[in-house]
């Protein structure tokens, strides 16, 4: 694998855009905040793109018509050490608690044509990456994936 400096808002724009025909399609209302300064990482963009295709896509699922997409690129910390993180939230009800465990398992889906994989793939790519995936749920409201990578220089 080769790893270059990426701009992590570069990348989640990037991302966006691909994402961009669905999100109109269902008149979900994106919400992007990023940095006025780049926040550099060491990474494989078009993997880390492919993390934050996965988690819009779900929480495009997750939502009707007319939900809210927010996303937040900002710096973070972690182990004590500078990071990078985005935050990406939705407007989709949550997920269920007995599945709230299983979500990272390679193979598991609560959709009738899910492969079950999103998930599983995203977590391997950021761990790869040397960061990790956090999940906030918020039952009946929506859920918040939080993705954190060491900051480069
Ligand atoms: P798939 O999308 O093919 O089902 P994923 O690995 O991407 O597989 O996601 C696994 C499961 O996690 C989904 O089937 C769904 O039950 C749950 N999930 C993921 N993201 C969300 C979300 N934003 N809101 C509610 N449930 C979610
Ligand atoms: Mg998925």
């Amino acid at each position: 694998i080769c790893y270059t400096r990426c701009d992590l808002s570069e990348v989640v724009k990037e991302s966006l855009a691909v994402v961009t025909p669905p999100l109109e399609e269902k008149q979900i209302s994106v919400n992007a905040k990023f940095p006025r300064h780049k926040l550099l990482l060491l990474g494989d963009g078009q993997q880390l793109k492919q993390v934050f295709i996965n988690i819009i896509l779900n929480a495009l699922d997750a939502m009707g018509t007319g939900g809210a997409l927010n996303i937040q690129v900002s710096a973070a910390e972690m182990d004590d050490k500078e990071a990078v993180q985005v935050k990406i939230s939705d407007t989709g009800g949550g997920i269920p608690l007995e599945s709230l465990n299983s979500i990272f398992t390679p193979f598991f889906t609560t959709k009738g044509s899910g492969t079950g994989l999103g998930l599983p793939i995203a977590n391997r790519i950021i761990t790869n990456h040397g960061g990790k995936i956090q999940v906030t749920n918020n039952p009946g409201l929506g859920v918040e994936f939080r993705v954190i990578l060491p900051k480069h220089w």
